[in-house]
């Protein structure tokens, strides 16, 4: 059996990995809060996750992988949504849930075994923070309970920090009830117009990290192989974890995986640099999710990946011709070795990308369809994008080739990314040249389509290459 080698932000370098059961190899990724459309960062670790839940399910069967993701529904952020827009708070997170759960299967991605939501784990929660108090790691305080960060010695340890530089460098809530400014809070007050449940502590709501701790251990067990998601939870979510985890009085995850962030033309993605943008935005722009993923797939998980137009139109240009290639092709049985001797080097994406471009160029379509597959690229279901834009197939059957099919195509791609970019004289030239050349070119909501009209000299094509 293939053995894979992971990098462990744990220990800080890659390992062999040894499930702990390998007829349920058992993984955990840490999900959204559910207030708002998943931006576009927010699909890397999906994207990745996804590499490895398909990877995991090829070595050990897909019978034999249990992939936990969470939707966090009860957070300050869903709260003030609530308030600032006058809609229930059940509303915004079932309609935002399902608005994630579209927008990744668009990019392809599968769906975990498990999908639990926050809310519905409230009493696994309170336990877990009953146990701790029991424990002597958290203490309750003025409705609230913390954790006691002093209480273990280890805290610190996943992201490299001791205690006193966090104190140092953090910008921690100081509050009265704490005993030391790190101390995180595992359950707090709320006031009847918030989300509350009774608790041995009043009515309240539990803090953010505990959710992951509970739902894990409930539904993964005590201990498990592999936790993921993106750098930024590193500190403090997923230290907080592991302390809760760790001092409830058992092991947690064995394997720590981080992707690194996405940027956007080299800078970070911001509201206040305007180029801040969804999944859905580029959706609707009718970029293909298949496109989208593809990008992602370019960068190495654990390497900054940056998001450029330049990019988007490569890898179109480049789904594009593979489609054309195993149109019509069985996949071979197997994704081909190379691909997944990549794969299993700490999920090397990109390794197994330029295996795939050979194997483009050599011709192996077979197995360029079946190792694709395994990255969720060039499957059957998500090819629909690249389908013929022509409405009509009469011009082949008069005699036009599937090439000029093609450029006419591609001028159609031209004509959109024109109007895209506001170059209307350059989009009107391109419709108008194709007018001439008899061709018809109709606008739709995803994108424009054509037609042969009664008269066609297509010489006059010429003009537009
Ligand atoms: P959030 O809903 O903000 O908790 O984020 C959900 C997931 O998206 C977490 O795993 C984050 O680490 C990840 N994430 C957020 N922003 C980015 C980004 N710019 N690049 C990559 N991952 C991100
Ligand atoms: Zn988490």
């Amino acid at each position: 059996m293939t053995t894979l080698r992971l990098y462990n932000t744990a220990t800080r370098q890659k390992e062999d990995f040894a499930p702990i059961d390998p007829a349920n190899v058992r993984m955990y990724v840490c999900g959204p809060t559910v207030y708002d459309r998943a931006h576009l960062g927010n699909a890397r670790p999906v994207i990745v996750f996804d590499v490895l839940f398909r990877l995991l399910r090829h070595v050990y069967g897909p019978d034999h992988v249990t992939y936990v993701r969470n939707f966090t529904d009860v957070d300050d952020k869903i709260n003030a949504r609530a308030a600032e827009s006058g809609r229930p708070i059940g509303d915004i997170t079932a309609e935002t849930s399902q608005w994630f759960l579209g927008d990744m299967a668009a990019v392809g991605a599968l769906e975990p075994n498990q999908m639990p939501r926050a809310t519905e784990y409230i009493a696994q929660m309170v336990t877990m923070i009953e146990e701790l108090i029991a424990k002597g790691h958290a203490y309750a305080a003025e409705g609230h309970v913390l954790f006691s960060v002093e209480s273990y010695a280890e805290y610190g340890a996943l992201s490299g920090r001791s205690v006193d530089d966090m104190i140092a460098g953090a910008r921690v809530e100081v509050a009265p009830y704490k005993r030391n400014p790190m101390d995180f809070v595992l359950w707090k007050p709320s006031s009847s117009d918030l989300p509350g449940w009774d608790s041995p502590w009043g009515r309240g709501r539990p803090g953010w990290h505990i959710e992951c701790s509970a739902m894990a251990r409930d539904l993964l067990g005590e201990r498990f192989d592999i936790h993921g998601g993106g750098i930024d939870l590193t500190f403090p979510h997923h230290e907080n974890e592991i302390a809760q985890s760790r001092c409830a009085g058992h092991g947690f995850a064995n394997v720590w995986m981080h992707n690194e962030m996405l940027q956007v033309e080299g800078k970070k993605m911001s509201k206040s640099l305007g180029n801040f943008f969804t999944v859905r935005d580029l959706l609707d722009q009718g970029v293909p999710g298949e496109v989208i993923r593809f990008v992602m797939l370019s960068t190495h998980y654990r390497k900054p990946m940056d998001w450029t137009e330049k990019k988007r139109e490569e890898a179109e240009r480049t789904l594009r011709k593979w489609r054309g290639l195993v149109a019509g092709i069985e996949p071979a049985t197997s994704p081909a070795p190379q691909v997944i001797a990549a794969l299993s080097d700490d999920l090397n994406v990109p390794g197994a990308m330029a295996a795939l471009h050979q194997m483009s160029t050599k011709g192996d379509m077979a197995d360029l369809l079946a190792s694709a597959n395994i990255l969720g690229l060039l499957r059957p279901e998500h090819g629909g994008w690249v389908e013929r834009r022509h409405v009509d197939s009469g011009g082949l059957q008069t005699g036009m080739n599937e090439q000029v099919a093609k450029d006419i195509d591609v001028l159609l791609d031209r004509r959109d990314d024109a109007k895209k970019q506001k170059r209307f004289e350059e989009a009107d030239r391109i419709r108008d040249g194709l007018a001439q050349a008899g061709i018809i070119v109709k606008d739709a909501k995803d994108g424009s389509q054509w037609s042969l009209g009664q008269s066609v000299d297509l010489s006059k094509l010429d003009a537009l290459k």
